[in-house]
């Protein structure tokens, strides 16, 4: 992580002054990572180090790497979250998912705008499961969802409910809509609708007379037509510059057992059927949805006014997405039916449940989700941002710990023998403690350019000076004055670990099938006693979350 946190700010140094000095980007550094202030010969180093490698990147991997960061001068505060029209104890918003699959980031942007602005104007949240496509939903998205909330912290009020439940009342608006010549049923074949569409052009369809219209929408109910064959439309304008008003779907044969509702309807309301509806008699007073359906309001509301029901107000929001990512149950779906991540919690998901395996905390998720506010302007942040939140919260809670990636084994010659105790975090007084003699497990990679007579220390012990760095790495004890010296974190016993890392599951849309990289290394035993779950601060390293113990294996955060 701090190797991660000096690129960032070397790679920005380099970008805006054309060359990346340590010295420029060290206070940086140690702002968003308190840290990298305990070692700072380490730091320096590191800073130095990664200098030069940024100063002589190409200008297009300089671009392309740059972008996975954010910077913000601003520390991202919640925005001001305002509704028109909002009467104090009277807002009535409501999250309406669709149960086909596990909630993610996107859901928690859109429930906590929902919910927050509930609670501000005093009002109430609603959850509604927007559930008429017994094709995709399944009763363990339902407690996926539930249970993602709660998880978030966003209430509420009252029972859940499903849009499924209403299914006759929604029949009974569609008769209403035929006696009004307000709707018709067709059975032209999806292409010659598409290109009626386009050309805007009437079929013979709509022109039947009304007799002939409820007889065919009888059949769509009963059983005469077979799924595909016959759609319940909207009779719109079909001269509108507006395609979503040419005369779009009001119902579609859709043969499935519901989940819910088993076996007993055949045609299913569109969204654009029921969500109006649901709101306007679920008294919903402000419908909040993002931009995408923006095109849809006229119909919306067209679809209230013939039924002269009440409308609620829409308030649209920009929908969030991730770069490298995809944040949507139709993208994430198929990435793991064809297996490309292991499950709906695969850490690499912006999945709640991902998100949480991989020690992302819902209040870094709602910090970094509500600092977009209401607006509608479409961004396309990085997970650096999240990311950077998220440690913000762990710094000064996460117990600290040692794992030694790819480990090298050292031998102290010389060594005192004597029992390590050391802070399980700065601020606290418990310890953990090891008794050690003269074998230590070292990181490799740290111990690779370290030369004979170089002296480093043995992290919160002693001092050691390099004898000899062949295959077997000797070393003397040398005293135990903490100097400005490298520190490295070490373990006494060797305990195997593995360590999952997150990389990007897309680059430039392509599928990145080397983005679960496993990092496997010696952590220390206290580690043992911890539950699963529980995010730890490795030093030197990351923040980790527990995510088994046999095999131990842990998955960095940030
Ligand atoms: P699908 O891909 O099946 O449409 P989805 O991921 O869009 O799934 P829905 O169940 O359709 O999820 O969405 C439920 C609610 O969450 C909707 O109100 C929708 O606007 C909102 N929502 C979904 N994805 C996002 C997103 N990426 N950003 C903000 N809000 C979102
Ligand atoms: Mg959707």
């Amino acid at each position: 992580m701090l190797t991660d946190i000096i690129r960032k700010y070397a790679l920005k140094n380099r970008k805006d002054f054309g060359n990346a000095r340590p010295q420029s980007i060290v206070g940086k550094v140690v702002a968003e990572f308190p840290d990298a202030k305990k070692d700072m010969k380490t730091t320096m180093q590191e800073a130095a180090r990664i200098c030069e490698e940024v100063n002589v990147l190409p200008e297009p991997d300089l671009d392309a790497e740059l972008s996975k960061y954010s910077f913000e001068e601003k520390k991202h505060e919640e925005k001001e979250l305002a509704l028109q029209n909002a009467e104090q104890g009277k807002v009535v918003t409501r999250f309406p998912p669709e149960p086909s699959g596990y909630p993610h980031i996107g859901h928690a942007k859109a429930s906590f705008l929902d919910y927050e602005l509930a609670k501000k104007y005093g009002g109430k949240m609603l959850l509604r499961f927007d559930d008429t496509n017994p094709e995709k939903e399944k009763p363990e998205y339902v407690d996926a969802i539930k249970e993602g909330l709660e998880w978030l912290g966003v209430e509420w009020d009252g029972e859940e409910t499903y849009t499924s439940d209403n299914m006759e009342k929604f029949y009974s608006y569609a008769g209403k809509m035929l006696e009004m010549d307000k709707a018709y049923v067709c059975t032209c074949t999806t292409e010659q609708i598409s290109k009626n569409r386009e050309l805007q052009a009437e079929c013979e369809c709509r022109k039947l007379p009304l007799e002939e219209q409820k007889s065919r929408w009888k059949k769509m109910l009963d059983g005469g037509y077979g799924a595909g064959e016959a759609i319940l439309r909207y009779k719109g304008d079909l001269s509108s510059e507006n395609t979503a008003m040419r005369d779009p779907t009001l119902f579609r044969i859709i043969l499935f057992a519901h989940y819910r509702q088993g076996e007993q309807f055949r045609a299913w309301p569109s969204y654009d059927f029921a969500a109006p509806i649901m709101d306007s008699i679920e008294g919903v007073t402000h419908a909040l949805r993002t931009k995408e359906y923006e095109l849809r309001n006229p119909l919306y509301f067209a679809v209230l006014k013939d039924l002269k029901l009440r409308e609620p107000k829409l308030v649209e929001f920009a929908r969030l997405s991730i770069k490298n990512t995809k944040v949507g149950k139709r993208y994430i779906r198929p990435l793991v039916k064809e297996g490309k991540v292991e499950g709906w919690d695969d850490p690499r998901l912006p999945t709640l449940k991902g998100l949480k395996r991989r020690g992302i905390l819902p209040q870094a998720i709602k910090s970094f989700v509500l600092s977009f506010g209401l607006t509608k302007t479409e961004s396309e942040p990085v997970w650096d941002k999240l990311l950077s939140e998220n440690r913000k919260l762990l710094d000064p809670v996460a117990s600290h710990y040692f794992f030694v990636p790819n480990p090298i084994r050292i031998k102290v010659e010389g060594a005192p023998e004597r029992t390590a105790k050391m802070k399980i975090h700065p601020e606290k007084e418990e310890v953990r403690q090891y008794s050690v003699k003269d074998t230590f497990y070292v990181p490799r990679a740290e111990i690779e350019g370290v030369k004979e007579g170089e002296v480093f220390r043995l992290k919160e012990l002693y001092n050691v000076r390099m004898i000899e760095n062949m295959d077997e790495v000797k070393v003397g004890y040398a005293g135990e004055e903490i100097t400005k010296d490298k520190k490295l974190q070490w373990v006494s016993e060797p305990l195997e670990c593995e360590i999952w890392k997150a990389g990007d599951l897309f680059i430039n849309d392509g599928y990145n099938s080397k983005s679960l990289i496993k990092e496997r290394g010696y952590c220390e035993k206290a580690v043992l006693g911890l539950d699963v779950g529980t995010i730890v601060q490795f030093e030197r390293y990351g923040f980790c979350r527990l995510d088994s113990k046999e095999p131990l294996r842990f998955i960095y955060s940030c």
